[in-house]
Formats: C-alpha cells, sequence, structure tokens
C-alpha cells in the first residue's frame, strides 16, 4: 500500500519493534507504552517548557559551585586534604591515565555542561516561541549525549568513598557536596520534565500547541486487513534513530526532515558493528580484572589492588551493601552486558521467534545498566586526590583503570550500534510477503 504523506503524518512506530501505530496522547503524567514489546513509546508531561526552563536555570546556577567547592575534607594522622570534582581528573592526567582523565572529565564535567546549557537554550526559545533553525540541532545533540553523562554516578562514587574512608580517616563535608547532589537531583528531574514528543512536534510545527491534560487513550494498533503484525518498514518507512519521525524510504530521503539525523530502514551494519564491540570489551575485560586497578603508596612501599581485592575489603570489614554495589557495578554489569549482548546478536539469526519480549526487555535493561560500570573510576578519582597525603601515604590509579574505561565505553557503544528491531524482525517476515496488498485499518487489538 503506498502512502501519501497526509498518512504517514498520524502514524508513529515503536522504536525498538518498528510496531505501526496511530498517534494517540497520553494524559498528563502517564505514558504510552507498545503493545507489542512494552516499550514507553511516549510519556506526556504537562507544562513541560516551563518546568524544563526552570530546572535547567538552576541546574546552571548550581553548576560552577558543585564543581569548583571542594566536596569534603579527609584528616588522618595529623594530615589533611580535600577536593572538588575538578580536582579529580588530575591524578588521572599527572600519572598518564589520559583516557580515563578524559572519560571522567566528558562524564562528569563537560557533557552535564552541555546538558543543561542546550536544555536552557532549547526551553527559553520555545517559551518565547521563537524558532531559530538550530533548534533542532540542539535537541539532537542532547539527546545524543544524555547517556554520557553521569553526575548520579559520581554522587554513588562519593557515597563509596565515604563509606571506604569512614572507618579510618575524619570526614568533613563542605558546601561542594550539597551544591553536587543539588546538581544530581535538578539533572534527574530535568530528564523527567523533558516532554520529548511535544518538544519536537512544537520545534517541526513553529507554534505551541496545548500541552493540557487530554482524555485516557490506549495505543491504536495499525494492522493489516488479516489481522497481521504491520511495521514501519513493511510500509517503506524509516524512523529516524533519534526524534522518532516517520519518512518514506521511497523518496529518497537521506536525512531526518526534523532533526536532520541520517535515514535508515535499519541501523547500517547494527550486527557486525555490535559484534566487533562486544569482542572488543570482552578482550578488555580479562586486564580490567588481573591488573591492579588502585595503588596505595603507604610509608614509600606500594601495594597494588585488583578491582576483586577491593570488593574482598569491604566484605572482611563488614561492609557488605557497598561491596555489593562494587561487586555488581564493577563485575556483574560488564559481564552481564557482554552475555546479554552476545544473546541478542545470536538470537537475530534466522528462526529465532523464542521470548521476544523477553529479549527486548532484557536489551533495554542493558541501555539501563551501562553508564553505572564507572562508579569505580569516579571512586578511584576521588580517593586519588582526597588521600594525597604526600611520602606517608598516598592513593593512584593503576593499569587496569584504562582497560576498565574502555570496556564501558565499548559496551556502551555496542548498546547504540545493534538495533532492537532486528529482534523483531524475524518475527514480521510472515506477514511481509502479503503486505503489499494489506489494507491498512486501525483497532485496539494488536
Ligand atoms: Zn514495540
Ligand atoms: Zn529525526
Amino acid at each position: 500500500m503506498q502512502f501519501d504523506p497526509k498518512d504517514f503524518d498520524h502514524l508513529t512506530a515503536c522504536p525498538d519493534c518498528d510496531l505501526l501505530l496511530q498517534k494517540t496522547e497520553a494524559p498528563a503524567g502517564h505514558s504510552i507504552l507498545c503493545p507489542r514489546c512494552g516499550k514507553t513509546i511516549s510519556r506526556r508531561n504537562s507544562d513541560s517548557i516551563r518546568k524544563a526552563l526552570a530546572l535547567s536555570i538552576a541546574g546552571l546556577l548550581m553548576y560552577l559551585p558543585a564543581m569548583l567547592l571542594p566536596l569534603m575534607t579527609m584528616e588522618s594522622f595529623g594530615f589533611s586534604d580535600s577536593a572538588n570534582i575538578i580536582d579529580s581528573l588530575f591524578d588521572f592526567y599527572n600519572n598518564g591515565y589520559y583516557l580515563v582523565s578524559f572519560m571522567v572529565l566528558l562524564s562528569a564535567v563537560i557533557f552535564p555542561l552541555m546538558l543543561l546549557s542546550s536544555v536552557f537554550i532549547i526551553s527559553l526559545q520555545l517559551y518565547r516561541q521563537k524558532y531559530p533553525w538550530y533548534l533542532a540541532r540542539l535537541f539532537r545533540s542532547y539527546l545524543h549525549l544524555e547517556e554520557w553523562a553521569m553526575v548520579e554516578v559520581y554522587l554513588l562514587g562519593i557515597m563509596v568513598t565515604v563509606i571506604k574512608m569512614g572507618s579510618s580517616t575524619d570526614i568533613s563535608y563542605n558546601t561542594g557536596i550539597f551544591c553536587f547532589t543539588g546538581l544530581v537531583l535538578l539533572t534527574i528531574a530535568l530528564a523527567a520534565a523533558i516532554d520529548r514528543d511535544f518538544f519536537w512536534q512544537t520545534i517541526e510545527d513553529k507554534k505551541q500547541k496545548n500541552n493540557a491534560p487530554v482524555a485516557a487513550q490506549p495505543p491504536v494498533v495499525v494492522h493489516a486487513s488479516d489481522g497481521g503484525i504491520v511495521t514501519a518498514a513493511m510500509q517503506g518507512l524509516s524512523q529516524c534513530h533519534i526524534c522518532h519521525k516517520l519518512s518514506p524510504t521511497n523518496h529518497g530521503t537521506k536525512k531526518c526532515p526534523r532533526c536532520g539525523e541520517p535515514l535508515h530502514l535499519r541501523h547500517p551494519s547494527s550486527i557486525s558493528k555490535t559484534w566487533a564491540l562486544v569482542l572488543t570489551s570482552t578482550i578488555f575485560l580479562a586486564p580490567a580484572n588481573l591488573l591492579p586497578i588502585m595503588r596505595v603508596d603507604f610509608l614509600g612501599v606500594p601495594s597494588r589492588s585488583t578491582i576483586m581485592d577491593g570488593i574482598i575489603y569491604f566484605f572482611q570489614h563488614g561492609s557488605y551493601f557497598i561491596g555489593l554495589i562494587i561487586f555488581t557495578a564493577s563485575v556483574l554489569v560488564p559481564i552481564f552486558k557482554i552475555v546479554g549482548l552476545t544473546i541478542l546478536l545470536l538470537s537475530t539469526r534466522p528462526c529465532s521467534n523464542r521470548l521476544l519480549r523477553q529479549r527486548a526487555k532484557m536489551f533495554r535493561f542493558i541501555t539501563f545498566i551501562g553508564r553505572w560500570s564507572m562508579l569505580d573510576i569516579f571512586v578511584i578519582a576521588l580517593l586519588s586526590v582526597l588521600v594525597n597525603f604526600g611520602f606517608f601515604t598516598s592513593i593512584h590509579a593503576a593499569p587496569a583503570a584504562t582497560y576498565f574505561c574502555i570496556v564501558v565505553a565499548s559496551t556502551m557503544f555496542a548498546v547504540i550500534t545493534f538495533d532492537p528491531r532486528l529482534i523483531w524482525d524475524r518475527c514480521s517476515q510472515p506477514q511481509q510477503a502479503g503486505s503489499k496488498n494489506s489494507r491498512i485499518t486501525s483497532g485496539n487489538n494488536p
């Protein structure tokens, strides 16, 4: 069936399984879930622009104090040391761990500022009902970078550091830690306040619609006359990976008309790129776990410890909860991501129609947990600057830190390159043969 532009303007597709749906609006505070795979397709927020503007202004005001004021002071044997977020980059850099230093700089300092600034500019312009050409590009960059800003992981790193050092040193908290906690809470609230669909629609239409509460409406599935499933790809529509707009592939469109992102029916070379990244992370997982990640110099005598040594230390000292957090973030999460992605890659081969919803859920879980592996790196970043008492005792990063960062980055990129719609494509294909003659109708049943 051929579409004219008016037809697909009223359609949307699930970004995870490509199921074609009629556009519907959820009431404010509610989400529309895909009836096939359970993915959240849209979440409505009332007054999204004003909330985003207020939260981004508060976040920007909090940013500099959070980065520059000292977080805490540690005192031990008459020595004392305090540190802010920026300081925690320098030990990595001074000891030649440039990659680790660069990753901490991007994830804890630069990307959070870029996200706050871009939301501030976008929401201010939308609030003023001004629509300069760069708004769509800026919002696209925000969505690309969102996953890579990790202030909340850093905050957990601060808590782990406090518990780790609490028994052997006196810790006093400085203003910076309250500002940083405020910044993290504002960043979380900001991400929740942004109504992506409403922002995109407003940027595209160049006029503000009313996003007041609407009546509850379930997602309406588009299906063929024989009751079969219809995906966007079957109808020659490709969905933008970033803004989720549908565009016809037969018009020769190479870029999304709304945000400028390159258009593909599926991520190009998704399987081979993801395999390459999963293999890279598997190779580097061994040195990341077997080599020492931290070096403690005590009275000039260095002692090195691996990730596992650090976890055993917590268990031996009775800090089971924090030991379990580090074990989960540093050992279980990377292994789960690698094993999970391998299962997903193997099961996209022909005749794998089993456990589709479970595999889709596993992919979303892998996406969610990816960034929390950076926890141990942030803990070492803080310890290296807080415990720096000259010849008496000091803590530094060791070679596994670099390998560990490579594992975290390559698994995060693997999640981006993997196209979850490939999970569902095999089971969509039986209907594909008949789709040329299918009549598109609407109904509430998938
Ligand atoms: Zn879906
Ligand atoms: Zn787009």
